[in-house]
């Protein structure tokens, strides 16, 4: 049986993003609001700068790089308040952006940037080395590198942004492009199986996506900047806009519904809580690990946090201690949010009105969409069976980066995307999400795919084969990525060589991917007749020796 959207369908205009943002008559604050403020400098972008610095920088992407439609830019930059004037000027010049995690090693980076063909990053000074042994490796130019954020280079080599500008007030227009058919984001995601994959965003898939998560959030007490009392909400900025959890749920939904962002480069707990405490932060979108630190860490003590309304977890698993840790500790709701790169993000959300009464669940599916949770053949399942979560709707994407071989096993005959994530609905529509059919690993919301931490391994002299599954690590509210490896005939099975092999591997992978887990020897990686590793033996072999310990 196909699942409906417990709401009532919302209104989704067939514009492109820039237009959504930029361009529309009933934004309720004046252009002087500001809207992103840099946490550690106080530096700020209001409504109209934010607007003048898209134009003027997608006309100089247009006049001086001759960027144009079809064309994509790759943002390799952690969390910085340029961050929208950068995509969004892309955007204006009718190309797309391939958003990168700030953290990768040169091999990952190239990796991306030569799969989405970038015509040139944005990057910040301390990343400009991996940049540039990137760039170098896929043929990219050095003048196609800028920087972004406040540090400059000191040998004026590699421009700002800002000094691409194009400030002419003829000769250039907004690119015109197709909301429907044209790409806005490439965000990186294995999917279901193997390496990342350029997972294809439309503008209107994030179009939709944003006003769906606004049609549910608005229920959840939050006003915008140009509310009655002049003072609107104001939320914590820290999830990283390169992945499309922040990119859609704070920096474009802070422009649209008109609240503040604090913006955050990485997450310190303490430079958290006194932001929250000095700007009188009302909300925040995080993975579970930070509330973990919110519910545990002693340093919360020493801040006022009465400001905050709710706190929304999503990306990773949530327990319930956690939640009933915060509501102990902050009496703040804990809510959810589910969702994957793929759908734009956000698929089911929470209200602030349902945390307690559903808990741990991550709400109802959103506006506009309809859902299938089916069993292994595809067939429904009924309300409370497990069953993997099929979707369907405006936010789903159509595809993934030059692999039209996948569809067949993405997306169901009657066309809906399939998650490989695991989960049921209870009678009132709330979903919860129980276990992952596929083989992906989440450390703190960040993705890990074992296929290609086994790659890696498979590179070392010592290792003939390898499989790479999620361990959970309680302290640390995440799951870790954990080797079951077979050695080498003569290579003894010692715990030096289990730590030699985890400290290899860190050195040629970024930092979320190591192997916290831990390396485990074994002779033998089970596998099907047909030579398919069968990921579910070693999960539950690793579960079992989490809880012999
Ligand atoms: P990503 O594409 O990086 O956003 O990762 C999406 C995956 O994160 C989903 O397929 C889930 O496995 C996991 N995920 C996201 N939100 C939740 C949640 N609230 N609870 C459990 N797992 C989640």
């Amino acid at each position: 049986m196909v699942i409906k959207s417990p709401h009532a369908d919302v209104a989704i205009p067939n514009v492109d993003i820039w237009s959504l943002l930029f361009d529309r008559k009933n934004r309720t604050s004046a252009d002087d609001k500001e809207i992103f403020i840099d946490g550690e400098t106080g530096r700020s972008y209001n409504f109209a700068q934010l607007k003048t610095a898209t134009i003027e920088f997608g006309k100089g992407l247009k006049s001086q790089w001759g960027f144009k439609k079809g064309d994509v830019l790759g943002v390799f930059s952690p969390n910085t308040i340029d961050y929208g004037a950068v995509v969004w000027g892309a955007l204006w010049a009718g190309g797309a952006s391939s958003t990168a995690n700030p953290t990768y090693t040169v091999k990952e980076l190239a990796f991306q940037l030569k799969d989405s063909r970038v015509k040139g990053v944005v990057t910040q000074l301390p990343m400009l080395p991996v940049v540039l042994e990137a760039a170098k490796q896929i043929g990219l130019p050095d003048d196609r590198i800028l920087l972004l954020g406040d540090a400059r280079d000191s040998t004026g080599k590699f421009k700002h942004f800002t000094e691409l500008r194009d400030t002419s007030l003829f000769g250039q227009s907004k690119t015109k492009v197709d909301p429907q058919k044209d790409l806005a984001f490439l965000v990186y995601s294995s999917g279901t199986t193997g390496l990342p994959k350029g997972v294809m965003l439309k503008h209107s898939n994030i179009v939709a996506n944003v006003i769906q998560s606004t049609s549910v959030e608005k229920r959840s007490g939050l006003h915008s900047l140009g509310g009655p009392d002049g003072k609107g909400d104001k939320q914590l900025a820290v999830l990283p806009f390169f992945h499309v959890y922040g990119l859609t749920n704070i920096l474009h939904s802070t422009v649209w519904d008109e609240y503040q962002a604090i913006v955050l480069p990485k997450f310190e707990l303490e430079t958290a809580c006194k932001l929250i405490q000095d700007h009188g932060i009302t909300f925040a979108y995080v993975p579970p690990p930070i509330i973990l630190g919110l519910a545990k860490h002693p340093v919360v003590d020493k801040y006022d946090l009465s400001s905050l309304k709710w706190l929304n977890s999503g990306a990773a698993p949530l327990t319930h201690e956690l939640i009933n840790g915060i509501w102990e500790r902050l009496t703040i709701p804990v809510k959810q949010g589910y969702g994957l790169s793929e759908v734009s993000p956000v698929s089911h959300l929470q209200t602030v009105l349902e945390w307690a009464r559903y808990k741990g669940a991550v709400g109802k599916l959103m506006p506009n969409m309809e859902c299938r949770v089916v069993d292994l053949e595809g067939n429904d399942v009924a309300d409370g069976q497990e069953g993997e979560i099929w979707l369907k709707g405006p936010n789903v994407f159509d595809g993934y980066l030059n692999r039209p071989e996948l569809a067949n096993d993405t997306f169901s005959a009657d066309g809906f995307f399939k998650t490989g994530d695991i989960g049921y609905v209870d009678a009132k529509g709330n979903f919860y999400v129980t276990d992952r059919l596929k083989e992906l690993i989440k450390y703190k919301g960040f993705q890990v795919p074992p296929a290609e931490l086994e790659g890696v391994l498979l590179g070392h002299s010592d290792i003939v084969d390898v499989c790479v599954i999620p361990a959970f690590d309680n302290e640390r509210s995440t799951e870790v990525p954990r080797a079951y490896v077979v050695l080498a005939a003569g290579v003894d099975r010692t715990e030096e060589k289990a730590k030699e092999i985890v400290k290899w591997t860190s050195t040629k992978v970024a930092p979320h991917k190591q192997l916290r887990g831990g390396v485990r020897f074994i002779d033998e990686i089970p596998k099907n007749a047909s030579g398919k590793l069968l990921r579910r033996v070693l999960k539950e072999q690793a579960k079992q020796e989490d809880r012999a310990q």
